[in-house]
């Protein structure tokens, strides 16, 4: 279980090398910015260079060491992931936590309409592209300290609904990818999760369910202290929990 309210010691965050993505808006963002206020290393990860850049700007009174990296997954080739474990390499030597978070919603539609293309585009951004990261850096979680990665799930990834189409399949596919990974690393220091942070205020909740009474949901800022349970030391749950907020 997670601890309330759970706030790790300054000291034990203290030089963790965490990487986000989707770390530009929404919770990912939240995250991002509520990690800085501790001396770590984040490597934060978005597709558009100037929110990019905004979010480096809002971290940089905080005290963590904050590095940026443009990698849109939907277009990103392996040239530019090698980018990605070159700097990781020669900045931080490994990393610690592997938050995956990025995903896009595609859109809400019965499967006898439902564009292709976009349908495909979905799979690869919140499914492929968590597979070839979490690919290209084991080796570089295998040599962290208390390392692990999280995946992000949502309640249509336990349990199909109507018109979520691509999204719902995506996240049915983080679930098992979750399962597969923490049962082939069952005998490794990294520890795997997966955490559905449940309806929170964001554009992609806007996206699903425009007319909703923002007031009646969760802001980012209410769910991160579980995410900062997961990246501390401190998290001692079995490999492969899963976790709804
Ligand atoms: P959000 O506000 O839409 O943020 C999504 C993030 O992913 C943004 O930073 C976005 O970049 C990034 N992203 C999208 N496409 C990308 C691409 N091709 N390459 C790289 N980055 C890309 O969504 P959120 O609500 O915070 O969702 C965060 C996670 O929680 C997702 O995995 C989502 O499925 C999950 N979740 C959310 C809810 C909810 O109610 N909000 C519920 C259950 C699960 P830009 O800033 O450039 O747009």
């Amino acid at each position: 279980m997670i601890p309330e309210n759970y706030d790790p010691p300054a000291k034990l965050m203290s030089g963790r090398t965490i990487l986000i993505t989707g770390a530009t808006d929404g919770i990912g963002k939240a995250l991002s910015l509520k990690l800085s206020n501790y001396s770590c290393n984040l490597i934060l990860l978005g597709r558009s260079t100037l929110k990019l850049e905004a979010i480096k700007k809002e971290c940089a009174d905080h005290v963590a060491n904050v590095e940026v990296f443009k990698l849109d997954f939907m277009h990103a080739k392996g040239e530019d992931y090698q980018c990605l474990i070159d700097m990781i390499e020669s900045k931080y030597a490994s990393i610690d936590c592997l938050v995956h978070n990025a995903a896009i919603l595609g859109e809400l539609s019965p499967v006898d309409h439902y564009d292709i293309g976009l349908w495909q585009q979905v799979i690869h951004v919140n499914l492929t592209s968590t597979f070839i990261l979490t690919k290209c850096l084991l080796p570089l979680l295998k040599i962290g300290k208390f390392p692990s990665i999280t995946f992000t799930s949502s309640g249509v990834g336990i349990k199909g609904k109507a018109f979520w189409g691509a999204y719902s399949v995506s996240k049915f596919g983080i679930e098992g990818f979750a399962q597969i990974l923490s049962e082939e690393l069952k005998n490794s220091n990294i520890k795997v999760s997966t955490i559905n942070p449940g309806a929170t205020n964001t554009n992609m909740r806007a996206k699903a369910y425009p007319a909703e009474d923002k007031s009646l949901i969760k802001n980012p800022e209410d769910v991160l202290s579980a995410y900062l349970y997961l990246l501390s030391p401190e998290f001692s749950e079995p490999n492969g929990s899963r976790f709804s907020l």
